[in-house]
């Protein structure tokens, strides 16, 4: 019996608030405000990816894997760096903040071989099943921070989260039809 053991972190192609086919790809979808937005498919849908009824946010590497998307990528390229949807502070805090809520609740360790980036996954995969996904590559707040060093940056913060939530300096709230983190001040 697999479990959820990972989680693998994207930036959708499309514009920065979610869609349906983000919705559908990804277990939770934030916009540029922060808001964090549930999938159709919970996390434990990806448990048992048999039965097709799983979020497919990660070729060859969807069991046991939560997917969190920033919203955005849409005209994204490697060489102009531009969208018109520039990742936002927001966005990127409150995707550390999610993926440090949901490593707690499930139990998940937070270091480079359960927290990635589909960069990160997809680089680490054979040249030939490589797919060329540049999700997560930049964030236009850090422009000089690397491709290759993200994963760390978010890692890094994601942990520092963790211990603030253990702490109580965090709660995950439901607005309508999203979430939100609020500080406990
Ligand atoms: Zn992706």
């Amino acid at each position: 019996m697999t479990s959820l053991s990972k989680f693998c972190l994207h930036w959708t192609a499309g514009s920065n608030k979610p869609c349906d086919t983000d919705l559908q790809a990804y277990h939770y979808c934030i916009d540029k405000y922060g808001r964090i937005f549930a999938g159709i498919y919970e996390p434990k849908d990806n448990v048992n990816c048999y039965d097709g009824k799983y979020a497919k946010h990660c070729g060859g590497g969807n069991t046991g894997c939560i997917g969190l998307a920033v919203c955005g990528m849409a005209e994204f390229t490697e060489s102009k760096k531009q969208t018109k949807y520039p990742l936002t502070r927001k966005q990127i805090e409150a995707l550390c903040c999610l993926n440090a809520y949901l490593s707690i609740k499930y139990g998940i360790i937070v270091d480079e071989k359960s927290v990635f980036t589909h960069y990160e996954f997809d680089q680490r995969r054979q040249k030939k099943l490589r797919e060329g996904k540049i999700d997560i590559t930049y964030i236009h707040y850090l422009p000089n921070l690397s491709a290759n060093s993200i994963g760390n940056y978010l890692r890094q913060k994601i942990n520092w989260y963790r211990e603030k939530i253990k702490q109580g300096k965090y709660t995950f709230t439901k607005k309508g039809d999203y979430y939100e983190f609020l500080a406990k001040v």
